[in-house]
């Protein structure tokens, strides 16, 4: 089944890109496995699916050790603490949540310490809503000013939620928002930062995220299935 909805999703992302001129391998499919079972996670391996995403810096480093054999490329797109950053250092491929230069400071430090550069993506609050965690879109050069000087980390882009809405088209302007927010950032020429992905779109709105420019898409319930517990 899990196999089904892979490849079912796949033909959505190949459609959509032709559909407003994108190649497809433009697009990376990032699989949000937060909640379920290794089982299923093997099952999404098996049917070729490698970047997976978790929420949760405990379950990620249970997944993490348990499927060690498996060639899995690990994101975290969840909010992270400062003080959890220690527990993902040494693996992680890429951290998609970085809001604050505490934080930044805190990756690249033990970075360092496992001799690596660690990827990450600036993540930015388009919304009006006041739930979500990111940084300001006024803000956002700043702090990405700051951000690369640290030594052991990399920005690769920006990262961001769409609103909480059944209508995918309510997630356009924020989308928009994120990718004028990456060409003003390109326009900066900033040293060491390459603005390379955007991370955007979910389930109910990475069409109209690829449509607006989407590098990755980070999609769980289509894959997995309805969630039972409803963290975020
Ligand atoms: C849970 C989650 C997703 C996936 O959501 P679905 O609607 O299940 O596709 C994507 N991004 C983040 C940050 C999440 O927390």
């Amino acid at each position: 089944m899990i196999a089904e909805n892979i490849k079912i999703l796949r033909k959505r992302i190949e459609q959509t890109c032709q559909k407003c001129g994108r190649k497809d391998e433009e697009v990376r499919l990032i699989a949000v496995s937060k909640t379920f079972s290794l089982g299923l996670i093997e099952e999404a391996f098996e049917a070729g699916q490698i970047e997976f995403g978790e929420n949760y810096v405990q379950e990620l480093q249970e997944k993490h050790t348990e499927l060690a054999a498996k060639n899995i490329q690990w994101h975290f797109i969840g909010h992270l603490q400062s003080n959890k950053v220690k527990y993902l250092a040494d693996y992680v491929s890429l951290i998609h949540s970085v809001d604050n230069l505490n934080l930044g400071r805190e990756i690249s430090k033990r970075a360092e310490q496992h001799n690596r550069i660690q990827d990450v993506l600036v993540e930015v609050h388009t919304t009006d809503e006041a739930t979500k965690f990111g940084v300001r879109p006024e803000q956002t050069v700043g702090l990405i000013k700051e951000l690369s000087l640290l030594t052991h980390l990399r920005i690769c882009g920006l990262m961001t939620m769409g609103p909480f809405s059944d209508n995918p088209n309510d997630s356009r302007n924020s989308f928009r928002s994120l990718c004028d927010l990456k060409k003003q950032i390109e326009a900066e020429g900033i040293l060491n930062v390459r603005m390379q992905h955007l991370s955007m779109g979910m389930t109910h709105d990475f069409e109209v995220a690829i449509e607006e420019g989407a590098t990755m898409v980070r999609i769980g319930t289509a894959i997995f299935g309805r969630r039972l517990k409803n963290l975020n």
